[in-house]
């Protein structure tokens, strides 16, 4: 059986980052760069205060005590065109640039100002309190690049490089579809017999929470024709995710169809649980993952295939969910057949970084995915991993400060 990262290597060599757009940099945010960006100007663009204060000749200041005239006041956004001669200081606000001849500033707390005199209680080191011109930016230099997750902090280094238009991949568009006879939406008579399809909630989320872009296309019967009918829907999808449908049963229709003419099954089942009978192909000529329908497979398998498709997709670097060591706070058994994703919450115990499961793991409990932060991967032939142990795990949600 496919391990999951051979699972995941063929799925990502099926795909490739969709054509970039230029969007505005307000729409930027969770986007990721096509383009590298090199900067043509210098950030500072002058050598600045860092400091209310006064610009000073540090040679003048031999001892605290030294008193100095004070010859201006430089607000930020003034220039001072005469230079500072010696003998001479400037009052100078935050941001406004350094006058000519000063080599130092003097922060305000450490100075007493009277009657046009000035006098330094600390002697200032060269350059003190100044913030040069091009010390966080060079011109010429290539200051983000291609594949770069657009954050906050990035979208203000395009600001001031005064980037208003940037390059990005697009997002694809992912096709949702849901299967099974006894599958019905949420807006419909519940009964005994019928499961409320939260992998259709929880899937358009996941899309959405990814960057991607959901196209949900309802649920299909146990019937192929309803899935095919469903899938004419999703031609303009760049991606088809199903849930349902791919395990051993007689009613399986998603792995049934990939494997007809015209479609394609390139693997089914993965070596993981949950999330086993994963199936991956194409459906209309479009790469089609097949998830499992429990639940808490569903979502196992979603971040670890599903995930990382749309974030090739949309041109990212890193597509894998931060791994973090963390200790057992609670032994655990497994049956050591699989590599086992368990949900654990992950959080600070005094001084150690501990992590202990959410409770019963059965695929249909939701809850232990939605009580936890991370998975706890357990690995293959090890059945019982005692209190104490490191294990890795994979953050899936808010993990607070740890
Ligand atoms: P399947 O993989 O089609 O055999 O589905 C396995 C089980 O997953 C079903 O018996 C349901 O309990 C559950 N399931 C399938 N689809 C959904 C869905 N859309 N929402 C919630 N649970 C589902
Ligand atoms: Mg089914």
């Amino acid at each position: 059986m496919l391990s999951i990262e051979s699972a995941r290597d063929t799925i990502l060599s099926h795909l490739q980052p969709l054509p970039p757009e230029k969007v505005s940099l307000e729409e930027a945010l969770g986007r990721y760069l096509a383009e590298d960006i090199v900067s043509s100007i210098d950030i500072p663009a002058s050598n600045n205060s860092a400091m209310d204060g006064y610009a000073l000749r540090c040679e003048d200041i031999k001892s605290a005590g030294t008193t100095l005239a004070v010859t201006s006041v430089l607000p930020a956004g003034s220039v001072l065109e005469k230079a500072l001669e010696s003998g001479q200081a400037v009052k100078i606000m935050t941001g406004a640039p350094i006058p000519k001849g000063a080599d130092a500033v003097v922060k305000r707390e450490d100075t007493i100002e009277i009657q046009g005199r000035v006098t330094i209680q600390k002697v200032p080191k060269k350059h003190e309190h100044i913030r040069f011109h091009g010390e966080d930016i060079k011109k010429g230099t290539s200051v983000l690049h291609t594949g770069d997750l657009i954050g906050p902090a990035q979208i203000g280094v395009l600001a001031s490089l005064r980037h208003l238009v940037v390059s990005v991949y697009q997002r694809p568009v992912v096709a949702v579809i849901a299967t099974g006879d006894e599958i019905s939406e949420i807006d419909e008579p519940a009964s005994a017999q019928k499961i409320t399809s939260s992998n259709s909630y929880t899937l358009i989320s996941l899309v959405k929470a990814s960057g991607g872009i959901p196209l949900y296309l309802g649920i299909a019967k146990d019937l192929k024709h309803e899935l095919i009918n469903k899938l004419a829907e999703a031609r303009r999808a760049d991606l088809i995710l199903t849930s349902g449908g791919v395990s051993m049963g007689d009613y399986d229709i998603v792995r049934a169809l990939m494997s007809e003419d015209g479609n394609t099954l390139v693997f089914w089942k993965v070596d993981m649980k949950p999330g086993r009978p994963l199936a991956f192909g194409t459906l209309l000529g479009l790469p089609a993952i097949g998830l499992p329908g429990n639940p808490v497979s569903t979502m196992t398998s979603f971040y670890q295939f599903g995930r990382p498709a749309i974030l090739k997709m949309m041109g990212a670097r890193n597509l894998l969910l931060p791994r973090i060591r963390a200790r057992l706070a609670v032994p655990v058994e497994h049956s050591g057949e699989r590599p086992h994703y368990a949900r654990g919450i992950l959080q600070r115990e005094g001084e150690d970084l501990c992590v202990r499961p959410t409770g019963p793991q059965g695929s249909g409990i939701l809850t232990s995915m939605a009580n936890g932060n991370c998975f706890i991967i357990l690995p293959k032939g090890k059945t019982h991993v005692d209190k104490g142990e490191f294990v890795d795990c994979e953050v899936y949600h808010e993990i607070g400060m740890l």
